[in-house]
């Protein structure tokens, strides 16, 4: 089935189950089937991917090159795509920001729904990556294929490794199979989906994985395998940001052996609309920061649970009385992309039974 065959049936929810069984079986190489040479879009926004090596001071600075640099660095995109692109930011990902993720969502939402456009490419860094695709993916409602894709080492070091991720990032976007699968994240050879994919080493090469479903596919000599079909919920919450320009106040706590209190009862002092707990094991709180975030909770403030384990899923009324202290338990994500999730669903809703719906449904 073409692209745009693909798409048109993505657009029909009635079709869904036949898109499904031709999926399966579907073997289609990079670009083919798409009418005409399939158009992308890049969005630059900085990173070790657009970084360089330098003299002096630390060993070398994100986010300096800008995006004509990045395309014209990988001859080889040629033969996939026309382009398209435009710098949106150029920063070391951990100065993201919520005012660039709403930028980001309206520019995607605008871009896919133009004719021109058949699929976005993000250049990022990698240390906030995951939350920028969980962010998108849950405000982006186009099915048209939305590819986050960042570097571990910079530009000018030996065995970089952004051209062929940049490389393999397009050659996603531009996969009729990747049509309706969310928002896409591509690292070292490896296809994972924004829900589950995390940052596990700060320093390796393979430095991502997702931890609970494993990746979502694989990039081989510039072809893309889909492993298993994408788990993407039917019911999985959608949010419109566009009349949004900020997000609520939701912060992160962090669990450990003796864990102070302080933490949260500055947050709730504060006016903090949510908090997630980063707790230990199976999103398990000390009993002096189990009182506090009840209370916390008593005041309306809206409590998440998740983990600072990176697998395994934090369930409800486990060894913590949800029911009774009004938390929510945040599944499979982890507590960055709690959190992510957590400031959309109360841009409409704060009880927590209905946020507790949103993570369910997730
Ligand atoms: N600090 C960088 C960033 O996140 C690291 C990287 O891109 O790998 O922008």
């Amino acid at each position: 089935m073409t692209f745009f065959g693909k798409l048109k049936k993505m657009m029909n929810p009635f079709s869904s189950t036949q898109v499904a069984k031709e999926e399966d079986t579907e073997k289609v190489e990079p670009g083919e089937g798409v009418r005409g040479r399939p158009k992308i879009h890049v969005l630059a926004t900085g990173g070790t991917i657009a970084g360089r090596l330098v003299s002096t001071g630390p060993r070398y600075r994100a986010g300096v090159l800008g995006f004509e640099a990045l395309l014209d660095a990988v001859p080889a995109l040629r033969g996939l795509a026309d382009y398209s692109g435009e710098q949106v930011a150029n920063i070391g990902s951990q100065d993201m920001d919520e005012s660039l993720w709403l930028k980001l969502a309206h520019r995607v939402n605008e871009l896919l729904a133009s004719p021109d456009v058949d699929g976005v490419v993000i250049t990022h860094g990698t240390d906030t990556l995951e939350e920028t695709a969980c962010f998108l993916d849950l405000t982006v409602r186009n099915p048209k294929p939305v590819v986050l894709v960042g570097a571990i080492r910079p530009v000018g070091a030996l065995g970089a490794d952004g051209p062929v991720n940049l490389l393999d990032a397009v050659t996603v976007a531009v996969n009729p199979s990747s049509v309706g699968r969310g928002v896409l994240v591509v690292m070292h050879g490896s296809l994972f989906e924004a829900r589950d994919v995390t940052k596990v080493s700060s320093s390796a090469l393979p430095a991502f994985a997702a931890p609970n479903s494993g990746p979502l596919g694989q990039l081989i000599d510039g072809r893309v395998y889909y492993g298993h079909r994408t788990g993407l919920s039917p019911k999985r919450p959608v949010f419109d940001i566009s009349n949004l320009d900020k997000l609520p106040q939701v912060d992160i706590v962090y669990g450990y052996a003796g864990a102070s209190t302080l933490p949260v009862k500055a947050l709730v002092d504060a006016g903090c609309r949510g908090i997630v707990s980063a707790g230990v094991g199976n999103g398990n709180l000390h009993r002096d920061v189990l009182a506090a975030l009840a209370n916390a909770s008593g005041r309306g403030v809206v409590v998440v649970r998740a983990s600072r384990i990176p697998s395994g899923l934090t369930l409800r009324n486990v060894e913590v009385d949800d029911n009774r202290f009004g938390f929510v338990a945040a599944g499979a994500l982890n507590p960055q992309k709690a959190r992510v999730l957590l400031q959309l669903v109360l841009t409409r809703a704060r009880k927590p039974e209905e946020v507790q719906k949103a993570f369910d449904n997730y």
